[in-house]
């Protein structure tokens, strides 16, 4: 009779022990296996060598790891590291690692493509696939971090929900991930160190407030006003501003987390004194910090980038309200590793 091999990472420790005490392997071995999985981020039984040689030959007849491959890795002249991974379905994604004086960084997908549409970013011109497993958005951050330290001696300290995706259209696999990248028995990461960064799903960051965890919340706000924000984001039909603000106020009373909001500056679209205007009437409905971000350019897209000297008088009249504001320069554009531009190109 043939029998079905399941793929371990979808258990929990209970079901592991369970699974394991019919079979009578100790409670202990199910802990050990547990702790290579979340913990050392193993991607093969062989690998578990405080497991006899037995063991691991059974548990390899009845159980798989769907951990995702490292396809390419690309190294940007600014430092920036791209991987493009297969899933085991053979599908493709990409994350990033982006080192800084003060931090490294970890920008994770969290979806094959997205299903969002945004006019301004490359993903949103991929169909949605798929979403995610956890394994495979944590499998991302076990990787960036060897990258991290083969490249820079020096292990990831942030990670952010801002690669391919929308995380709050993939809510539970997203969660979880967190789950296995903060709790002790994971990788131990502070939840204050994870930023989730949405294009503005109400109902997702109502629902994220109430999980009490103290990870941030960024929102992709890019217009100030429906009117101008329906015409780059779609979401923004079924997710207008009043009831993205409310959901903000929400969870800002939850958590007291202050809220990113990361608007890209479009030359002669949203980058006006009446913009700036609209910007601010936001930031003073929820304590915020405001990131101006550098547009970088994608295939197909007809905006452009705001000149300097737009770009510096919009952030000095935010600055003047008394409002946390800064430009964020992109990184990593010469590998297409930079916000917006991840497409698999170099997938197959
Ligand atoms: N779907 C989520 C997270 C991934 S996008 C979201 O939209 O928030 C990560 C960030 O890159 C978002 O703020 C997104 O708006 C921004 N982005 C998309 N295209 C871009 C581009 N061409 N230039 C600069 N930033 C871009
Ligand atoms: Fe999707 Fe975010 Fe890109 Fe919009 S900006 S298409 S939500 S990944």
């Amino acid at each position: 009779m043939s029998q079905t091999i399941k793929d371990i990472r979808k258990l929990s420790l209970d079901e592991i022990i369970v699974d394991f005490a019919a079979v009578d392997i100790p409670k202990y071995r199910a802990k050990q296996i547990y702790d290579w999985l979340w913990n050392k981020g193993a991607g093969g039984f062989e690998e578990m060598t405080n497991l006899s040689k037995d063991l691991r030959l059974s548990l390899k007849e009845k159980y798989t790891i769907h951990q995702i491959q490292e396809n390419l890795v690309q190294k940007s002249n600014d430092g920036t590291i791209k991987i493009g991974f297969k899933c085991i379905d053979n599908r493709m994604i990409e994350g990033v690692m982006i080192p800084a004086e003060d931090r490294m960084t970890a920008c994770v997908s969290s979806q094959v493509g997205c299903s969002l549409n945004c006019k301004f970013c490359a993903t949103g011109m991929l169909k949605r696939e798929r979403n995610l497993d956890a394994g495979e958005i944590y499998d991302q951050v076990v990787f960036l971090n060897k990258q991290s330290i083969f490249h820079f001696n020096k292990p990831l300290t942030n990670i952010v929900y801002m690669g391919m995706g929308e995380p709050l259209l993939n809510y539970d696999n997203v969660m979880k991930s967190i789950g296995y990248i903060t709790s002790p028995e994971g990788l131990g990461m502070s939840p204050r160190r994870i930023t989730v960064s949405t294009s503005g799903v109400a109902r997702g960051i109502i629902r994220m407030a109430d999980e009490g965890k103290k990870f941030k919340l960024a929102l992709s706000l890019h217009a100030a006003d429906d009117k101008k924000r329906e015409q780059i984001m779609d979401i923004n039909k079924s997710n207008p501003l009043q009831d993205v603000m409310a959901s903000l106020q929400y969870f800002y009373n939850k958590t007291g987390n202050k809220i990113t909001f990361e608007y890209i500056l479009f030359n002669n679209f949203n980058d006006t004194d009446e913009d700036a205007k609209n910007l601010i009437q936001l930031c003073q409905q929820v304590p915020v910090f405001v990131n101006l971000i550098e547009y970088n350019q994608v295939e197909g897209v007809t905006y452009t980038k705001a000149n300097e000297g737009r770009t510096n008088a919009f952030k000095a009249m935010i600055e003047r309200q008394g409002i946390d504001v800064q430009i964020r320069r992109s990184r990593g554009k010469d590998i297409d590793a930079a916000c917006g531009q991840l497409a698999n190109k170099n997938g197959q």
